[in-house]
């Protein structure tokens, strides 16, 4: 390949900016989920305390303002009733205010006295999540305490992640961020406890980590993926045109070593990207992150096939940014931000799932800047296809007809172009026809306006009555002030006559 390799990234620079080693995220500026956390540790703990301080600040003043106007209010022996309502319905309220204050720092609710761990005795104990007891979430419940049934502390973390589920959706108003930080505390919480528990077996704990993210995001998922308080969804709608504006880059614009015409090659990209285009369908974090790792285990197959020999990072790259330009994978950003939020963070920082996950997050961040350079183009190149004034496939250079299938490719792509041309010149025609419609209506408003203005000027000057009056036989003063409503015809009538009409 003759071509300069202008996407490149490296190893470097997917790890966190701290140098701790692990892997870093856009979504948490540079840094991994665990410095990111300590960053933000201290910055939350002064917001929580200032938020303390506030709630208490207010809960006595308004104890203070009671106690003031009971005071007011106890020596006149007759109060006035409506307000004394109002008072008795301010004390109502005030408890649940703070309670709801209270709410939003407290991770734990007051769980079930009696939690029934027998499957037997309660097969469905999701049944007090009301909207979320899907017949799904219950085989999950189900599969949950089959697999901790075996465990001495097994009823314990069923309680604790029940109790827990049940708390965040309680909480599902509270910003997306917050709702993911109560997540990750929970998750790091009982890791550290189940560490300490089966004595430092971290893949005991994993496993264990990996059925509890499942109980808990299964039910959870419909709240936090893609939440109406975020721009996840706009994001989504801006990389999905981007994406779609750059359907003409080609596999030679970003250097990837990948040769389609290999059967076993152009099976593996079309693996890699039902791989991509299936993590939207997943809920549970940790099941969408198994599709990438299975989308980016093609690629590195695919890759080895073409290359006949193993794949480097410097090849991955941009065969990943290839293939999820030609997935064009549905709620790509929203997949990407549940993922950061929602997964056990461990997972993220470290292994093969983290590498891939970081490779992915760069491809997107890429695909959003891509420019001629990157794609060994000019920048008046990619300015002509990206407004789709030119293509690189069209016209088609004779050459590259050889094969069948690359002249099966060609045809439908210039099948495509007609069918755009088509459209283009349909377009066209509308919009001609709307600039005729537009002169049309702006001729008829000057003809009326010049027979309102012949017809005024006709008028005697002192003509008492107005023959304005309508069929139906409106009075003058109903034509008149008609007219006066309308700014056109108003503008028409000459200032002078106006007061003498009026005066009749
Ligand atoms: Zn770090």
């Amino acid at each position: 390949m003759s071509q300069r390799r202008a996407i490149h990234v490296d190893p470097s620079e997917l790890l966190c900016t701290k140098g701790c080693g692990f892997y870093g995220n856009a979504a948490w500026q540079g840094l991994c989920s665990k410095c990111w956390r300590d960053e933000n540790q201290r910055e939350k703990q002064k917001q929580i305390q200032e938020d303390w301080a506030l709630a208490e600040r207010l809960q006595r003043e308004e104890e203070e303002a009671y106690a003031y106007r009971q005071q007011r209010t106890q020596p006149h022996s007759t109060p006035i009733k409506p307000l004394s309502k109002l008072e008795e319905r301010k004390t109502k309220e005030k408890p649940s205010r703070v309670n709801s204050v209270t709410k939003l720092f407290t991770a734990k609710t007051p769980s079930k006295k009696d939690v029934s761990f027998d499957a037997h005795s309660s097969p469905s104990p999701s049944s007090s999540t009301g909207r979320h007891s899907s017949a799904d979430s219950d085989i999950t419940t189900k599969e949950f305490i089959d697999f901790l049934k075996p465990l001495k502390s097994g009823r314990e973390i069923f309680k604790q992640c029940r109790a827990f589920t049940e708390s965040m959706i309680y909480k599902r108003d509270i910003e997306v961020d917050e709702f993911s930080e109560c997540v990750q505390d929970f998750y790091q919480n009982l890791s550290d406890r189940l560490l300490t528990q089966f004595k430092g077996s971290s893949e005991h704990v994993e496993s264990v980590m990996d059925e509890v993210e499942k109980y808990i995001m299964i039910r959870l998922y419909k709240d936090v993926f893609c939440p109406e308080t975020t721009d996840d969804e706009k994001k989504d709608l801006a990389i999905q045109k981007r994406i779609r504006s750059l359907h003409w880059v080609t596999i030679e614009m970003l250097c990837v070593p990948v040769d389609e015409e290999i059967p076993e090659v152009s099976d593996s990209v079309v693996k890699a990207i039902t791989d991509v285009i299936e993590m939207d369908s997943k809920r549970v974090p940790k099941d969408k992150l198994a599709c990438v790792t299975r989308c980016s285990k093609h690629i590195f197959n695919a890759i080895k096939v073409s290359t006949k020999e193993a794949a480097s990072a410097d090849d991955f790259l941009p065969t990943l940014i290839y293939i999820v330009l030609k997935a064009n994978p549905p709620r790509l950003q929203s997949n990407i931000q549940y993922i950061t939020r929602f997964c056990n963070p461990s997972r993220l920082m470290t292994g093969e799932d983290g590498y891939y996950f970081t490779n992915l997050c760069c491809a997107v961040a890429f695909i959003e800047k891509l420019d001629g350079p990157s794609l060994n183009l000019s920048p008046e190149e990619f300015e002509l296809y990206m407004s789709g004034q030119a293509s690189p496939h069209w016209p088609p250079p004779t050459a590259a007809c050889s094969s069948a299938t690359g002249s099966a490719a060609l045809t439908q792509v210039n099948q495509s172009m007609d069918l755009l041309t088509g459209l283009g010149v349909r377009q066209e025609r509308v919009l001609e026809k709307a600039r005729q419609m537009e002169s049309d209506l702006i001729d008829w408003t000057d003809e009326v306006e010049q027979k309102v203005q012949s017809v005024l000027d006709s008028l005697p000057a002192g003509t008492p009555e107005l023959p304005v009056t309508t069929d139906s036989g409106t009075t003058p003063t109903a034509a008149s002030s008609a007219i006066d409503s309308d700014n056109v015809e108003n503008e028409l009538l000459p200032p002078p006559l106006q007061p003498q009409v009026f005066a009749g």
